[in-house]
């Protein structure tokens, strides 16, 4: 399918932007006007269509409410400093956004339907990518299994979606993290990869517990021996020892961030030696007493990086005092990159005219 796909435009009446108090929104909880939708049915896609934002009719059979076959990817859109818009890495995002299909049994969408998408998308509601620092316009492609049959089977029938959301600035303060050695977010051979629904209600409990302990976040550590850290709640996790930036590599138990992928590239450009290896307890706990742990911080497209102040390991508290000279420059410079300050030597920015 060609990048220059033209989708069928059902525009808005009115725009609901100028009800929208930018300085009241909270993350994730007003739609923008429009969204594109796209059906795929008996083994093939129908027209995607950009429509204006409304609720789904579907039937109480639907099966993605019964058996979670439902995946979805984050991504956002930026104000530039020349007033066009940024949206970072989209080619990344449907790589993986088709990589969690298929783990799900679910159509790959055509890269038309998720990128050319985004970028009509963007550019019908770019009013609502604010040009206050720091707001951005949230991108929620997503797809689900909309066969109304509650019979288990593999559907015949998906709805792709892909939605928009203005977004405040991302504040974080750094967190206190507790590392988690009973639960399980993802084992080998499981759908940890997979930006799928199910992982994510399923670590609301523990989540919920950790935060009535007292603690922000989870460190996930692996499935079988509780031993290796895998994420920091739902970011991936870097530790900065001396001048090493080290993750733990990718798995089938680890999602593939985009953010991850970026800061790598970004330390190496500052000249650290970047190393994707298994990091466990022990390895965190013999840093530190070594004093060669400088920094911990979780990498995501919601805050780029949030620090890590400190981890509860079962009765031991670690506790880190750096300023987080690393993970704010990483920061600084991916921004750097999105708002068109510097060059885009790679190619991360997909450009819509402002
Ligand atoms: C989305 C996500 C990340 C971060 O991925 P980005 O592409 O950088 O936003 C990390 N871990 C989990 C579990 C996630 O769902």
């Amino acid at each position: 399918m060609s990048t220059l796909t033209k989708f069928a435009v059902e525009k808005a009446i009115a725009s609901r932007l100028s009800q929208v108090n930018f300085d009241a929104i909270v993350f994730g909880g007003i739609p923008s006007d429009h969204m594109l939708k796209a059906v795929w049915r008996d083994g093939k896609w129908g027209e995607a269509r950009i429509m204006p934002f409304a609720d789904l009719r579907m039937s109480p059979f639907t099966v993605a409410l019964h058996y979670g076959q439902t995946i979805f990817e984050g991504m956002k859109a930026f104000r530039r400093t020349d007033g066009d818009i940024s949206v970072f890495r989209p080619h990344k995002h449907l790589a993986r956004f088709n990589r969690s299909a298929v783990r799900m049994a679910m159509p790959e969408v055509p890269e038309a339907y998720f990128v050319e998408g985004l970028r009509q998308l963007v550019e019908l509601d770019k009013k609502w990518v604010a040009d206050q620092a720091g707001f951005s316009l949230y991108l929620r492609p997503m797809m689900f299994a909309s066969e109304a049959r509650i019979g288990l089977r593999i559907p015949n029938e998906f709805t792709f979606l892909i939605l928009a959301s203005p977004a405040p600035p991302y504040y974080t303060k750094a967190l206190r993290m507790k590392v988690e050695t009973e639960y399980v977010r993802a084992a080998k051979g499981g759908a940890g990869f997979a930006k799928c629904g199910g992982n994510y209600g399923a670590a609301c409990f523990p989540t919920q517990l950790a935060i009535q302990q007292g603690f922000d976040q989870l460190l996930w550590t692996d499935a079988r021996d509780h031993q290796f850290f895998e994420e920091a709640g739902n970011m991936n996790v870097f530790f900065v020892v001396e001048n090493q930036l080290i993750t733990p590599p990718q798995s089938d138990s680890i999602l593939d961030g985009v953010t991850r992928d970026s800061l790598l590239a970004l330390g190496r450009d500052m000249g650290m030696e970047v190393v994707e290896k298994a990091f466990g307890i022990d390895d965190l706990v013999a840093e530190k007493a070594r004093g060669r742990l400088k920094e911990v911080f979780g990498a995501g497209t919601a805050a780029v990086v949030a620090p890590i102040q400190s981890i509860q390991i079962g009765a031991h508290l670690l506790e880190l005092d750096a300023d987080y000279p690393v993970a704010l420059e990483l920061k600084r410079r991916l921004e750097a990159i999105r708002s068109g300050q510097s060059a885009d030597t790679r190619n991360w920015n997909l450009i819509v005219a402002g």
